[in-house]
């Protein structure tokens, strides 16, 4: 065990219990894991568990595993496997060489349930799984036993044998646990610890036609691999006591211990693998990693750092309290991150022509521009200037109500690092929408300051029309309107934004922006924050706006009075 870096400094429950544990020795040595199913791409919601778990292992100094929870082979996939292992080192975790599958504890499990049969603990059930369902009982009243409980061990042995060897058909029989039909709690009238799947199964193919369920697989896996604190959702807290209840019965090599936290809940969009497939397979989204989705890549490819989601994790901390967390905090957190390092850039996303009368024709400039104004070392660059630039359409208004400071015709602005302009006319077509705009320059206002000290209202950005590069924007909001999707109509889709996705083909970017790499982030001066997406092409960039620049977080702070 290596001593931590530093104290911890972040205290919750989860960290007290730690603590507590390693000051009375019930551990020495913290081993936590992540234990996904492979049944769909990462979200921020894992993210949070990820967060947690190998924080926590790099906090006390000790290890985490990346376990898959690989149970299931109907619904689980290589893609999936893959995308899990990049999207958590992506964030920045290392799981070193603890990379574990339940399915590395097949022969294991099964040699333990075995086991469970021969000590009388489990039982072969020949009932159908709505038999079983039926049977249950609820919260109110007991379950029924199935005929098959107190068939003699030999006998579920033997059936459990030609379980295993493919003797019976998929759904045909089940082994249970045999523990009380009676209990108060679901979870423990007699729980399926094996059914038959027949499927095959991305890593061990068709060696396998029974599998464990997550109950019988997942305390066994924690116990196998030594670890010390196996963190869950709420969700689990009912199945805490078959967790202890199988450790118990079992000879286990160590003595794991399950603990619960809330997980985390986002306003504006699900965090439920089940929604997260539909949304994909009904194509109300492009893809797992279309910019718009909670996913880790979603969240990648729209420019997000994965330092901010590790920031947003540890501000929102864990709780045992569900609850649900404004959107706006994890987009107040990207933006803080790329406040710091994301170059400045000019980009038009709506053009409109300038030209710049007393200009030379055929001259041409290079201007200086501050790449960062928060980093010093981030230096200057060079952009073109010439008598044609495009500025944003929204810029001008021929007829501005008292609170628009920009440009208006006989109005004196300000071209960033370039010059002082005034409007000189609108030049428009026959449907009225401006064409041109024709402007005058003071040369004496070289870099943007006038010398005899007069003053602008406001500066914009701008590109060389000569030099600028096409591009296309694409302009994202929430994938759902309703802050609880589907909380009116019981269905998420209802509350599906069609206006989630905007895109702009005809924007101008400033001549750098043309040969950016993919997964590139900079600041669109007075836009927002944008990334490079993977659909770029040489000359032609697209650009995924990240974030808007303004902060809605801070207004709902400031609403909430503080916090
Ligand atoms: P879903 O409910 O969306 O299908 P899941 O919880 O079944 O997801 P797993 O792959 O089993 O998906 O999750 C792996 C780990 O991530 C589990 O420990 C689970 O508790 C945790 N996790 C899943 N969703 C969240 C969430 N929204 N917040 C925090 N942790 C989560
Ligand atoms: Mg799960």
């Amino acid at each position: 065990m290596t001593e931590p870096a530093e104290a911890p400094a972040i205290r919750d429950f989860i960290r007290e219990q730690i603590r507590a544990d390693l000051a009375a020795g019930r551990v020495s040595c913290v081993v936590t894991r992540f234990p996904p199913e492979p049944n769909g791409y990462l979200h921020i919601g894992h993210a949070k568990s990820i967060c947690l778990n190998f924080g926590l292992a790099r906090e006390f100094g000790g290890r985490c595993h990346l376990r898959f929870d690989d149970t299931n082979p109907a619904k689980e996939t290589r893609e999936y496997i893959d995308s899990i292992m990049a999207d958590v080192r992506w964030l920045g975790f290392d799981w070193g060489a603890h990379l574990y599958h339940a399915s590395d504890y097949f022969e294991q499990l099964y040699a333990w349930a075995e086991h469970m049969i021969c000590e009388g603990l489990a039982y072969v059930d020949d009932q159908s799984a709505d038999e079983i369902r039926d049977s249950r009982g609820t919260l109110t009243e007991p379950g029924r036993a199935s005929p098959c409980r107190d068939r003699p061990s030999e006998e579920s042995l033997d059936l459990f044998r030609r379980m295993r060897a493919g003797e019976f058909g998929e759904g045909s029989r089940v082994l249970r646990a045999k523990i009380d039909m009676a209990s108060g709690n679901i979870n423990l009238r007699d729980p399926v610890l094996y059914r038959i799947v027949r499927a095959p199964h991305p890593r061990t193919g068709d060696a396998w036609c029974v599998y464990p369920t997550y109950d019988f697989a997942h305390g066994q896996s924690d116990a196998i691999e030594g670890i010390t604190h196996s963190i869950c959702t709420l969700e689990f807290e009912d199945h805490r006591p078959l967790y202890d209840w199988l450790l118990d019965h079992l000879p286990v090599p160590h003595r794991p211990r399950q603990i619960e936290f809330a997980r985390l809940n986002l306003t504006h969009t699900v965090l439920s693998k089940r929604r997260l497939i539909e949304l994909v397979r009904d194509g109300h989204v492009a893809g797992w990693d279309d910019p718009r989705m909670p996913t880790i890549s979603g969240l990648r490819r729209r420019g997000y750092p994965p330092e901010a989601i590790r920031d947003f994790a540890t501000r929102i901390g864990v709780a045992k309290a569900n609850s649900t967390v404004a959107v706006e905090l994890l987009e107040h957190c990207v933006r803080e991150h790329l406040n710091r390092g994301a170059p400045r850039r000019m980009a038009v996303l709506d053009p409109v022509k300038m030209v710049i009368e007393n200009y030379p024709e055929g001259q041409a400039e290079e201007l200086d521009a501050v790449n960062n104004p928060e980093d010093a070392t981030a230096g200057t660059r060079k952009v073109a200037f010439g008598r044609e630039v495009l500025i944003e359409r929204e810029d001008f208004m021929e007829d501005p109500p008292a609170k628009f400071f920009r440009l208006a015709p006989g109005r004196e602005v300000r071209l960033r690092y370039a010059y002082f302009i005034t409007c000189r006319e609108a030049v428009k077509d026959a449907g009225g929408r401006v064409t041109e705009l024709r402007c005058t320059y003071d040369p004496a206002t070289r870099g943007g300051d006038a010398p005899d000290g007069r003053r602008v209202k406001a500066t914009l950005h701008w590109v060389s029309a000569a030099r600028a590069v096409p591009a296309e924007v694409r302009l994202y909001g929430h994938l759902f309107r309703a802050a609880e999707p589907g909380a009116e109509t019981g269905n998420a889709l209802d509350d599906l934004d069609p206006c989630s996705l905007k895109v702009l083909t005809g924007a101008m970017v400033e001549p750098a922006l043309g040969e950016v790499a993919p997964g590139e982030t900079m600041q669109f001066e007075r836009q927002g924050y944008f990334c490079a997406d993977p659909d770029s092409r040489p000359g032609r960039p697209v650009f995924n706006r990240t974030v808007a620049l303004r902060d809605s977080w801070a207004r709902i702070r400031a609403r909430a009075g503080g916090a």
